[in-house]
């Protein structure tokens, strides 16, 4: 705080001066946070506590404001009121005048009922197709006898949800009955529109095909900055793009092989029908012109396994043996003293550590040979695999293959466990060429299939028909732009 300036005028008589001075030295604003319990400080807190006192002392009061309240409406006052105004629907709407019905009304003995009704109803997810017509109002009967002429053209559950049902509902005898079908129409398939309708008296079914053009549809781009990008801005769908880069992985590495000037080309199914609507199913070739490298890949099913081949009707390489089991390898193939039998004895397998109850899968691909027990094998299972190899699994705590079943690479075929002639859970892994047990670590399964013969000038012949199928112009145009197109 401010000490005040001391103001020395000239000096009169000593009563004054002396007053001047007490003033002069007197100190009227005292700082309270200092040198507390002074003298000083006591009297600044006096005058300070004074000065609240005599702030509050002068707070002005206001008096409290008064309002007319209206008059309440006289009833024909309010009936002029609703007469006027406009109320909300969600309050009932309650206005205009109130009047009393005059002579010249008469009361119906019955309300009229409406010919015919119109009304579209949607097959639900998980609805039935007798279902939704009931729930329109028709009669159960009647909805089942509409439900097995339907079915007899296509099958009830095929019908996609989300179908949208047109119908008219005729006239009724009487009240208590439900109104009768006289027409239904819907979309029954793609290419297929069912009406139902009703002659002298009797329901016909009439079938209407939409003619569907089945051109697979070919998209062909730019990679430019991304091909996931530039493919769907090409009018890919999300899983067509999803598909082709599958493919494309089959074979090289997308984000390191692939570069900006590098041109797409896939091919989907495509179903266009004359009505308008278009559906895309699956990628059928997928090809990738790097120009010094070409790739063109079409799947292709062979023995039952569906897979990418090249032009060359190479196939995919499966890779190497999958480990049977997440494990150490505790022992090797080769001659061993046996842990159980303590002597020197040829370790026919290797064997893996692992916890018990840890699942085990085959390495690969084969059908299984044998599943039981099989002596110092415990719980022992056998896979045969092409090209003269097999593998064995033994010691199991259970077995989840079934002899002769088809097993793919990492199928769990049974559990770790000790049985048979073991000291403790582990795996103990055999794989044969010929019958004939050989070290597992020398073994690389590198299969890949090759098409051959006729089937060969089979997939050259629709890898020719897929790749002579030209661009939609449409689809060029729309190439390049940053719009992806709703599909
Ligand atoms: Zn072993």
């Amino acid at each position: 705080m401010l000490n005040l300036p001391a103001i020395r005028p000239v000096r009169g008589f000593a009563w004054q001066r002396g007053f001047e001075d007490h003033v002069a030295d007197l100190d009227l604003v005292v700082d309270l946070g200092a040198r507390i319990g002074s003298r000083e400080w006591w009297r600044g807190l006096a005058s300070c506590t004074a000065l609240c006192a005599a702030a509050l002392a002068f707070w002005p009061s206001f008096p409290t404001l008064s309002a007319e309240a209206p008059a309440p409406l006289t009833e024909a006052q309010w009936q002029e009121a609703r007469a006027l105004a406009i109320a909300p629907l969600a309050l009932g709407a309650d206005t205009g005048r109130r009047m009393a019905p005059t002579t010249a009304v008469r009361p119906l003995l019955d309300t009229p009922e409406r010919p015919a009704i119109d009304l579209t109803a949607t097959l639900g997810r998980g609805d039935g197709f007798a279902r939704v017509l009931e729930r329109s109002g028709v009669g159960s009967g009647e909805a089942a006898a509409v439900a097995a002429m339907v079915g007899q053209i296509v099958p009830l559950g095929g019908i996609p949800s989300g179908t949208r049902m047109d119908m008219t509902l005729g006239r009724r005898v009487n009240r208590a009955q439900a109104r009768p079908i006289d027409a239904l129409a819907f979309r029954a398939r793609f290419d297929l529109t069912l009406r139902v309708v009703r002659v002298n008296g009797q329901l016909r079914l009439i079938r209407t095909p939409i003619a569907v053009d089945e051109t697979p549809l070919r998209i062909q781009g730019r990679v430019g900055a991304g091909l996931y990008l530039a493919a769907r801005a090409a009018g890919a769908t999300p899983k067509t793009v999803e598909a082709y880069l599958r493919a494309l992985g089959s074979r090289i590495m997308v984000g390191r092989d692939v570069r900006a000037d590098d041109r797409f080309d896939m091919i989907v199914e495509h179903r266009r029908a004359a009505t308008g609507e278009t559906e895309t199913g699956k990628l059928l070739y997928a090809g990738l012109d790097q120009g010094r490298r070409r790739m063109q890949l079409l799947e292709w099913t062979l023995d039952g396994r569906r897979q990418w081949y090249e032009a060359s009707g190479l196939g995919e390489r499966r890779g190497v043996m999958q480990a049977p089991v997440i494990g150490r390898l505790s022992s090797g193939f080769g001659l061993r003293r046996h842990p159980v039998l303590g002597f020197s004895r040829f370790h026919r397998g290797m064997d893996f550590a692992a916890a018990y109850g840890s699942p085990i899968v085959a390495a690969a691909d084969g059908i299984v040979s044998y599943a039981g027990w099989h002596g110092g094998h415990g719980n022992f299972v056998q896979l045969r695999h092409g090209g003269g190899l097999g593998t064995g699994y033994g010691h199991m705590s259970r077995i989840v293959a079934r002899p002769g079943a088809h097993v793919v690479q990492g199928q769990v075929i049974g559990y770790v466990g000790s049985t048979g002639l073991s000291t403790g859970p582990h795996l103990h892994y055999e794989v044969y060429r010929n019958t004939v047990a050989v070290n597992p670590a020398t073994i690389r399964f590198m299969t890949t299939s090759q098409l051959t013969g006729a089937e060969l000038v089979k997939f050259r012949a629709m890898l020719n028909k897929l790749t002579s199928i030209r661009t939609v112009p449409k689809f060029n145009a729309v190439a390049g732009q940053s719009g992806v197109p709703a599909s």
